[in-house]
């Protein structure tokens, strides 16, 4: 069998799609029987992959090493992007493929864009309840 370089299969991207295609068939239930005999290995490296474009997108808006905006909290596991005027569920349904490393992969593919902060999962949901409390006696959103 003819091992293609990645660079060739860049190349050539319709005749790696009939390799493809034609693997399939030959062996079929080949990719359940792979992910069943590879799942942990897989598993690690898909949340490492996401880890890393996590990390690079919380440095990009609230520098190295990350902390949240209001209380400066650095827990990297408890970071999080903020939508600053809110919207977060308005660009879910923009895109309704979204899954967490497409979301990451989104931001730094949109080159970062404006209105998001970085903010611990306190301060992310104090100002989700304080929005609550504040659409509840008819007044506008905050956002800090
Ligand atoms: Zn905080």
């Amino acid at each position: 069998m003819l091992i293609a370089t990645k660079k060739w299969q860049k190349k050539n991207p319709e005749k790696v799609k009939i390799a493809r295609e034609k693997y399939d068939k030959q062996n079929p239930g080949w990719k359940n029987k792979y992910y069943q005999e590879n799942q942990e290995r897989l598993l690690r490296k898909n949340y490492e992959r996401t880890q890393k474009l996590r990390r690079q997108v919380l440095e990009h808006y609230s520098g190295k090493p990350s902390k949240c905006k209001l209380c400066s909290y650095d827990k990297i596991e408890c970071l999080d992007l903020d939508h600053i005027q809110g919207g977060g569920n308005k660009l879910r349904k923009e895109n309704p493929r979204f899954n967490y490393y497409s979301w990451w992969k989104w931001i730094i593919n949109n080159n970062y864009p404006k209105g998001f902060q970085v903010l611990c999962r306190n301060c992310n949901w104090l100002k989700h309840i304080n929005n609550l409390k504040l659409l509840k006696y008819g007044r506008k959103k905050i956002s800090f």
